[in-house]
């Protein structure tokens, strides 16, 4: 079975059209399928549009948020309730292709776990969208090492197995694939076409940019150190404390031997700052330890994924 899980937030306009293209392309597909809208707390009447179309179409399942969440909210609550074995996600505002979806299966067929679109020809303006998505797409691969020209593309399949391990909070709907990396997922991407968007407005603006840098920390760390926090934390705090500690035996040596007054010294005040940082920085290291312990084992996760299983009994 295959779920469409669609995030709208004020798209009146667009969802009936979106719904109409979608059943023709799915049903063509050959599979069993739903549609999942999940309605972000929407003010301008596209609820009560979602309701009309679900009344007459029992695929169709609508998911109404009490206020506006945003989209990663929207897309979390859509992989929590999908029932297929692929999900598929896309934008409510007609921008993604419903045609695109069968390329993206056949993809997963060959056995990716997700497929990404890549808007090639994007429809939207140059300067304040397409310039900075494009940096940080470049940014977003190479520090995460998932390589990906459109991380901002909802337009993407998954496998069901993948999708619904994730726990995701903030803007991660932007970090999908990279965050898959954490499972071991196998990702490719296909273009995609991409089209205006001729209702509604677009939800973002440039002023996305300062938290897309500050996300794609938190997806390095999570990719690669949340099992082991108090090597990223503790190292810089190990360094610091160390050069500190060693600016501060070469003033007592100093004042010592030497009998030089060392009360003035900026140098004085600068060791004492690096060896209580690095302090602080440990601790920190260390209590990130414990959290992420108990992160684990309230959810009675491991920290490794296991693929497949041979003459092993559970
Ligand atoms: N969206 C949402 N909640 C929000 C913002 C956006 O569910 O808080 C939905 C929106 O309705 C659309 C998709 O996310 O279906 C992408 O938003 P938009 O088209 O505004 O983004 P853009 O294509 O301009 O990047
Ligand atoms: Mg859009």
């Amino acid at each position: 079975m295959i779920s469409v899980v669609i995030p709208a937030y004020n798209e009146r306009e667009n969802v009936t059209p979106l719904y109409e293209k979608l059943v023709e392309v799915l049903k063509d597909i050959g599979r069993e399928f739903e549609i999942i809208f999940v309605d972000d707390g929407s003010t301008d009447g596209t609820f009560e549009v979602l309701k009309n179309i679900a009344e007459k179409d029992r695929r169709v399942k609508v998911i109404k948020f009490r206020r506006n969440y945003g989209q990663t909210a929207a897309i979390y609550a859509g992989f929590d309730h999908a029932k297929g074995d692929v999900i598929v996600t896309m934008d409510a505002d007609l921008q993604n292709d419903p045609e695109d979806i069968p390329k993206l299966l056949e993809r997963i067929e060959e056995g990716y776990d997700i497929v990404s679109g890549w808007r090639k020809e994007r429809k939207d303006p140059l300067l304040t969208r397409r310039v900075p998505s494009r940096i940080a797409n470049w940014v977003i691969s190479k520090v995460t090492g998932v390589k990906l020209h459109d991380y901002g593309c909802t337009l993407k399949a998954y496998r069901s197995s993948i999708a619904k391990r994730y726990r995701l909070y903030g803007d991660m709907h932007r970090f999908l694939p990279a965050l898959a990396k954490r499972f071991g997922a196998k990702i490719t991407e296909i273009p995609v076409r991409h089209h205006p968007r001729l209702h509604g407005r677009s939800k973002y603006g440039i002023d996305r940019t300062l938290r897309v840098i500050l996300d794609i920390f938190l997806v390095k760390f999570l990719n690669e150190y949340i099992t082991k926090p108090l090597y990223v934390f503790g190292g810089v705090g190990f360094i610091m404390f160390s050069l500190g500690f060693l600016i501060e035996l070469y003033l007592t040596f100093i004042k010592i031997f030497r009998g030089e007054d060392i009360g003035g010294r900026p140098l004085l005040i600068l060791g004492v700052l690096l060896i209580l940082a690095g302090i602080q920085l440990i601790s920190t290291g260390i209590i990130a330890e414990l959290i992420v312990r108990t992160y684990y084992e309230s959810r009675g996760e491991k920290p490794y994924i296991i693929e497949e299983k041979i003459n092993v009994e559970d």
